[in-house]
């Protein structure tokens, strides 16, 4: 299977503190990959590495091709769109305009009007609301309008950072029914990151545990499930 994203022997963090050692990760294409960890793991950290935002030394490539030494923005173009912890939506901004936004490193053509029709197809509440401001929308619907954002970039890598943070059990299923969807029928590649580990081995294909910014563990979903010490320090077991 071709991987859209092979992280190899990376070191980063922040200032003279270093967060992830030496840690080697693959994203197979078309595929979920999760990753888990306990509060301060380095899994933020690990998207943020990858897109560009923090120093980094080692190797990261998209579909083949080293990005390591690329800006934040030259990633964005490549194809990696990142919907951040705490959604980042422009709260002032509507729900079309944040739209809009997202598209903003392609040029301007009549297929953005197109993937804003993509995106409300996924998520019909955003077109219902596309004229109310992003500040007053609910948390899941944040969360929707930051993917629907990012998913104005036609990306080919989708890294998302604990989507189901604050909100209720049935708004997170409804919202995982979708990237399920999405997956499935754009293809998207998705870097998962999340502390609720049970709704990710249960989206994701493969999953790894990293502890202290290093890979302690890396399986198939349904392996990574079946392994004791997951089991009790993740799952509740
Ligand atoms: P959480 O779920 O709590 O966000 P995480 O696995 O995503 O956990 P990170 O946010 O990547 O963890 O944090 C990893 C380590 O890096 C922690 O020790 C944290 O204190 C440190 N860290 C995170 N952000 C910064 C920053 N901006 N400056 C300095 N250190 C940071």
């Amino acid at each position: 299977m071709k991987n859209i994203l092979e992280i190899h022997g990376v070191n980063a963090g922040y200032g003279s503190t270093n967060v992830l050692h030496n840690l080697t990760i693959d994203v197979a294409e078309g595929q979920v990959t999760a990753l888990l960890g306990a509060n301060g793991a380095g899994k933020t950290t690990t998207l943020r590495m990858i897109s560009g935002m923090i120093e980094r030394t080692g190797d990261v490539r998209l579909a083949g091709e080293s990005i390591a030494a690329l800006s934040t923005e030259a990633i964005v173009r490549k194809g990696v769109a990142h919907v951040p912890d705490g959604r980042g939506t422009f709260k002032r901004q509507t729900v079309e305009e944040n739209l809009r936004l997202g598209a903003i490193t392609r040029r301007p053509s009549a297929d953005v009007r197109q993937d804003q029709e993509m995106v409300f197809d996924y998520f019909p509440i955003l077109k219902a609301r596309r004229m109310q401001q992003a500040g007053l929308l609910s948390g899941g619907e944040q969360q929707m309008l930051a993917v629907g954002r990012a998913l104005m970039l036609r990306p080919k890598l989708l890294l998302l950072d604990e989507p189901s943070f604050g909100l209720a059990p049935l708004i997170v299923q409804e919202i995982f029914e979708i990237f399920r969807r999405l997956n499935r029928e754009q293809g998207t590649s998705m870097l998962l990151v999340e502390q609720n580990a049970e709704i990710a081995l249960n989206f994701a294909n493969y999953a790894y545990v990293i502890e202290t910014g290093r890979v302690v563990l890396g399986g198939t979903a349904t392996d990574i499930k079946k392994d004791d010490q997951v089991a009790r320090a993740y799952l509740g077991y």
